[in-house]
């Protein structure tokens, strides 16, 4: 069957594990933020599709198992499985992706590596995803494009269903014209995603770059959408106030430019902390804890985390705060998700390097400062550690939005623990209440995280109640209602 909503990112909903002969899907391994975000929307929607890659030694293989169909607690959905070779992925994913977009997007200009691109391979991999959404789409459907990787997928889709609705949501940052076009392909990609009718962005500041990128390479130009309050109430009124709706006019073309953040999932996460399985753990941690304070810090290995700004200024913490010595520990958990790159590979060195230092320096037999987890933890069980907890010290130098923050404020139904976040998080427009700090200053990294550590219980519980206001309002919920209330609006046009 045709579907009406058909959700187009590149992996997979599923892991796919063979045991004993058989496949069998598992939660993927590997934490990503995205694909329960978006697998969140299947309750609400009917007749909705996934297109992703599966790996196949022979693509024209007519025994592919393409097209699968799942029944899972949210809800009956399929998924299409393009079937790429290892080559392939290699050349659209961790090469042009990875090596070229993903350091400009997020304002790594010196790690951006252009000479490996083959952009005849990532044309002809976008080219092949619109096919597969193409074919898995009703005439009019509403056909939603995921991140960078297939920033080509919009005018590809216009060439093959000219009547679907295309929109685009981008999980990461979106730079200026001084970076972004510093992309050789920087106009073929604009002029395909002005032919989708919406673009949407986390936060206001990406919007508006991508509007003057937009201005910058076109003969764009951006013009008021008339939206009445109404339809912007669910985003919220602090963040409408800064938030401009605005379209882009491209030729005849209006391309509507959205700005909504990925919310997170506070029933879901309530449900956790409500499991007694979850107070024994909190039980076990502070008792193994004994009268140390607990930081944890929780994110991918990679070079834009932050996770050496973090562990040098934990360093810098103990150096100047002998007081501090077996009265803190730092969990920092960082996990390697891009096995076989070299520059995440030299990330996750050097912190096992920074962390052995600070180990060997500074601990003892009964105090170890630095807990190092390399690999991914279960979110019900990440969720005992964000209750126990004094200090969530989340510190990217630049992140699109950064659910972890969010979910620690969501888990903190005591009312407790102190949020110290990086203002180049996304998310920072938002939280209202965290200890905003610039990882790129040891002077601000410093005192944030000296004054999370010395904060007064009634200051400290006044904060989280204003963050967990924000995270209820810009929940998982909130994000569903205007992406439908976005897409209600496109079928409308
Ligand atoms: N996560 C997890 N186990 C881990 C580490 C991370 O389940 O050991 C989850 C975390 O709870 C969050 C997601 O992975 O939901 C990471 O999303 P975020 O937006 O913070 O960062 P991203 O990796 O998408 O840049």
């Amino acid at each position: 069957m045709k579907s009406d909503l058909v959700i187009v990112y590149h992996r997979q909903p599923y892991e796919e594990v063979e045991i004993d002969g058989k496949i069998e899907l598992r939660e993927n391994s590997s934490p990503n933020g995205i694909v329960p975000t978006l697998k969140s929307f299947f309750g609400r929607v009917d007749h909705a599709s996934w297109v992703a890659w599966k790996y196949a030694d022979d693509p024209a293989n007519p025994d592919f198992d393409r097209v699968i169909d799942i029944n899972d607690s949210y809800g009956s959905y399929s998924v299409s499985r393009l079937p790429l070779t290892k080559e392939q992925v290699s050349s659209f994913y961790h090469v042009s992706s990875k090596e070229a977009f993903w350091p400009i997007l997020h304002g790594f200009k010196e790690r951006y590596n252009y000479d490996p691109v083959d952009w005849p391979t990532f044309r002809q991999v976008n080219w092949a995803f619109a096919e597969a959404a193409a074919a898995q789409a009703t005439d009019d459907a509403v056909i939603w494009v995921h991140d960078y990787n297939l920033w080509l997928v919009p005018a590809y889709l216009r060439q093959l269903k000219p009547n679907a609705r295309i929109a685009f949501f981008h999980h990461t940052p979106f730079p200026n014209p001084d970076l972004f076009n510093v992309l050789p392909w920087r106009e073929e990609i604009i002029k395909s995603l002005l032919q989708a009718d919406a673009v949407g962005f986390h936060i206001p500041r990406y919007s508006n770059n991508f509007k003057a990128v937009a201005r910058s390479l076109t003969s764009s130009k951006t013009i008021d959408e008339t939206v009445t309050s109404d339809e912007m109430s669910p985003r919220g009124m602090a963040l409408s106030e800064r938030m401009t709706v605005r379209a882009i006019q491209h030729h005849d073309h209006k391309v509507i430019v959205d700005t909504s953040p990925v919310g997170v999932d506070t029933d879901y996460i309530a449900e956790c902390v409500a499991a007694p399985q979850v107070d024994e753990k909190v039980d076990e941690i502070r008792a193994d804890l004994g009268d140390c304070k607990l930081i944890v810090s929780v994110s991918r290995t990679d070079y834009t985390k932050g996770n050496i700004e973090q562990l040098e200024a934990f360093e810098r913490l103990l150096s100047n705060r002998p007081d501090l010595h077996g009265k803190v520990r730092l969990m920092h958990v960082s996990v390697g998700a891009n096995r076989n790159m070299t520059a995440y590979e030299e990330i996750q060195q050097r912190i096992e390097e920074l962390t052995g230092r600070i180990n060997g320096t500074y601990g003892s037999f009964e105090w170890q400062p630095v807990a190092l987890i390399s690999t991914a933890i279960p979110f019900a069980e990440l969720v005992a550690y964000y209750r126990a907890a004094d200090v969530a010290w989340i510190t990217p130098l630049a992140d699109g939005l950064n659910l972890v923050a969010s979910e620690f404020c969501a888990a903190r139904s005591d009312n407790e623990g102190v949020l110290v976040l990086s203002e180049f998080a996304g998310t920072a427009v938002l939280l209202d209440g965290a200890i905003p700090v610039n990882p790129f200053s040891h002077a601000s990294m410093d005192s944030g995280i000296e004054q999370a550590l010395s904060m007064d219980p009634i200051e400290a519980r006044d904060r989280m109640q204003r963050l967990r206001n924000r995270v209820a309002r810009f929940d998982i919920n909130a994000w569903v209602k205007s992406q439908v209330e976005l897409f209600d609006r496109l079928r409308q046009r």
